[in-house]
């Protein structure tokens, strides 16, 4: 065999993966089927900006061991993630904190605001069961129909009551007034884009892109111990059990001649009427500078529109729900049988992971293949 490793997928799970196979003595080659590596971490270059062209991606994590890792490969930049929030108009801040309270309701002291989210929360007597159950449970009905409800519809293209509860605990509430929509120890941008970054990480790993490995799976296994495969599971099986649902977003773009089209990186549209999710101002993940410190003249705007995926689309999010969950595992069981090939990333291992999540699985693997 010519290659210990072949990677499939240039993404971040694949890269990462690479990385330390190189840094074990192994001999790897990544493929890609698209014409450029780092999967949606992707960031491209335009008037100066780097523009996240498959979507926003802030990196935050408690994690000290990926921070660490990740900060080999690049270095971040002191971005906070705090998008507002826009329901016909109305301006509020997120995720829900005291700035949203004291909008929502008038109220300026945390006694006030916990007192209003107790008495709305009480209609809910279970354990919350679904999505729905759940935000009025954290933070009562008013914020749940003006900030939640139509979002999270829109973004999943089902309803509340239908989508599980785990979605909406990423969100924190707070009872002070802060802004920062992670509650992570580590965050921020990788100075010079994502692509910048997985280009350090692939650093003396042969790449070839525009290969389908599906369409070539047999030539490509001849040349290679094992696989890692970072695709989406059910296509690997061909489908056999039927697919998987994924939601996919699709970007409308726009570099407008100005300098402030919304004065933050993300708002998001959070009534049922607007038909995007949400708007990305790409600049602000760098404070407006291009990379000498000067100030843009232009910017770059990304409307976001969720759809249902269908084959020849492309997946984003996995939905955990239980239909998908149980197909999930039926793909699993057989990808357990595999002897020389592995999974891993969001569509490899059907899971909504964030960036760290991802790196720190890719690490756990390595550690199962390297680690004598
Ligand atoms: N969410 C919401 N309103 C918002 C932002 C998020 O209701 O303004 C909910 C929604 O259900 C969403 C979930 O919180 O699916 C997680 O949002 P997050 O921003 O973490 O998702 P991502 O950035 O990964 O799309």
């Amino acid at each position: 065999m010519k290659y210990d490793y072949l990677v499939v997928g240039a993404g971040l799970f694949g890269a990462v993966f690479a990385q330390q196979a190189k840094a074990h003595g192994k001999k790897v080659l990544v493929i890609d089927k698209r014409d450029h590596i780092a999967g949606n971490v992707y960031t491209e270059k335009i008037e100066g900006i780097n523009f996240h062209k498959y979507g926003a991606h802030i990196f935050h994590t408690n994690n000290k061991e990926v921070w660490d890792y990740i900060g080999n490969f690049a270095t971040f930049n002191r971005f906070t993630n705090s998008p507002v929030a826009n329901y016909k108009g109305e301006l509020y801040s997120l995720p829900f904190n005291m700035y949203t309270f004291n909008k929502m309701w008038n109220v300026t002291t945390p006694k006030e605001a916990q007192d209003i989210i107790r008495k709305q929360r009480k209609e809910i007597t279970r354990e919350p069961q679904n999505l729905e159950e759940q935000a009025i449970s954290l933070v009562g009905r008013d914020i749940y129909e003006k900030l939640i409800k139509g979002y999270t519809e829109k973004q999943w293209g089902r309803d509340c009551r239908e989508l599980p509860p785990f979605i909406i605990k990423r969100l924190p509430v707070r009872l002070t007034f802060d802004n920062n929509y992670f509650n992570a120890l580590y965050q921020g941008i990788p100075i010079g884009g994502y692509t910048k970054m997985v280009e350090n990480l692939l650093t003396g790993i042969e790449v070839r892109l525009s290969e389908n490995y599906l369409e070539k799976k047999e030539e490509y296994d001849n040349l290679a111990d094992t696989v890692l495969y970072t695709g989406a599971i059910d296509a690997f099986y061909n489908y056999c059990y039927g697919n998987l649902e994924y939601r996919s977003v699709r970007f409308e773009n726009e570099i407008l001649d100005t300098p402030n089209f919304q004065g933050n990186a993300a708002v998001n549209y959070t009534d049922r009427e607007t038909p995007y999710t949400r708007i990305i101002e790409h600049k602000w993940f760098e404070f407006g500078k291009d990379e000498n410190g000067n100030d843009l003249d232009k910017t770059i705007i990304s409307r976001e529109y969720s759809a249902e995926w269908k084959p020849g689309d492309e997946p984003y999010y996995p939905i955990n729900d239980e239909k998908n969950s149980a197909l999930y595992s039926r793909y699993k069981e057989l990808a357990d049988k595999e002897k020389n090939i592995l999974f891993g990333g969001r569509l490899g291992a059907y899971k909504y992971y964030d960036m760290d999540g991802v790196i720190a699985a890719a690490l756990e693997l390595c550690k199962s293949c390297f680690d004598d």
